[in-house]
């Protein structure tokens, strides 16, 4: 007994048919692929679909956000479109009454960055230089353990069991991150862990032997940290490449802060004390991604539009409004003040729900 507080953990996945779409099927491949029965809720099953029922959605394929128009006062009129087709590059103004930002912390900073005029010059929001700061991701610690027995039925998703008592209050650290038994892994993931886990040899019969062998006898216990925020990390625009499309692409600098990696080496030791207590005969702690340093924002990106009440240290209101532009919001992770120490997924969809609750319960205007 080690006297862990335990929860269910959230998935945003059907456990039972709703809305028309499947209860999860327990494959074998969740994180990273596409449901075969559509039991996810991502915006692609749920708001994006009930958009396109309404027949007032249109989706551009082959099309990127060039930048956003404004008029003299600031305003937003419209935005700038660039697509090709079979070769040939095409440009388009669309008109628009209301626009909002939402693809994700990094590619929604670099639309603000990239939309810089004649009245704004660095970039729409940007007069106090913050549009790409702070930006987030998630550092993970945790654990592999090795089970005598079979104790992985290999059903998925996987994560059924959490503990939130290293988030907070941890001795000597800011924050702190959830662990969790871990998603089922793919063979070439097993692999990787074993690997890294120092179990398995790095090719040849005897490492394929390895993970026949260990993956039902394997269960990973992980979490992400709480990245401690710093205004050195951050999204620019890249100043010579570009994409396909001729727009500069971003370019990420920064370091994660020595409290991450302590947090991480603290969820490794707490993750493999559970191992043990429940009887795995060895317990290895380990950081992903490995020996990492530079920003972790390969996933769960935030916080380079960050909401406040001071236009000096922030992008937005804390309705998503960009400052001194009343009808441009960003709504997406990138308002993230701080990412927490658990997937940010759920905290985006509520603070998406409150700020549109806020502005249609204005009737559409401006509060
Ligand atoms: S495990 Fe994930 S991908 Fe597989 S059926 Fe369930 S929700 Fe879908």
């Amino acid at each position: 007994m080690i006297g862990l507080t335990t929860t269910p953990v959230p998935l945003a996945i059907n456990s039972t048919p709703y809305d028309g779409r499947a209860a999860c099927a327990r494959c074998r491949q969740c994180v990273g692929f596409a449901c075969p029965v559509e039991a996810k809720n991502g915006s692609d099953t749920t708001v994006l679909a009930r958009a396109a029922a309404t027949g007032n959605l249109s989706v551009l394929l082959g099309t990127r956000a060039e930048r956003i128009v404004t008029d003299a006062t600031g305003r937003v009129t419209g935005v700038d479109l660039v697509g090709d087709i079979g070769g040939s590059r095409w440009r388009r103004m669309v008109g628009a009454y209301d626009v909002v930002v939402a693809a994700g912390a990094i590619e929604s900073a670099r639309l603000l960055l990239a939309s810089g005029n004649e009245r704004e010059p660095n970039g729409l929001g940007n007069a106090h230089d913050q549009v790409g700061r702070h930006l987030q991701g998630h550092l993970y610690g945790g654990a592999i353990g090795i089970f005598a027995d079979a104790v992985n039925d290999l059903l998925g998703p996987g994560p059924a069991i959490s503990t939130h008592d290293f988030r907070h209050g941890n001795d000597g650290l800011v924050g702190g991150g959830m662990i969790a038994n871990e998603f089922v892994p793919t063979p070439v993931s097993t692999f990787g862990y074993l690997r890294q886990a120092g179990l398995i040899g790095p090719h040849g019969l005897a490492a394929k032997q390895g993970v026949r062998h260990l993956l039902p006898r394997m269960q990973r216990v992980v979490g992400p940290v709480q990245e401690v925020t710093s205004a050195d990390n951050r999204v620019r625009l890249d100043p010579t490449v570009t994409d396909s499309l001729g727009i500069p692409v971003a370019r990420l600098s920064g370091r994660l802060h020595p409290n991450d990696l302590a947090a991480m080496q603290l969820l490794g030791e707490r993750a493999a004390d559970w191992l043990r207590a429940s009887g795995a005969t060895t317990a290895i702690a380990y950081g992903f991604p490995p020996g990492n340093v530079a920003p972790s924002s390969g996933q769960h990106q935030a916080g380079t539009c960050r909401m406040g009440t001071d236009p000096a240290t922030s992008v937005t209101d804390p309705y998503g409004r960009v400052w001194g532009h009343p009808n441009l919001r960003v709504i997406d992770g990138s308002l993230h003040v701080t990412n927490g120490g658990v997937n940010p997924v759920l905290t985006i969809f509520a603070n998406a729900f409150r700020i549109m609750h806020t502005w249609v319960g204005s009737g559409g205007g401006y509060l």
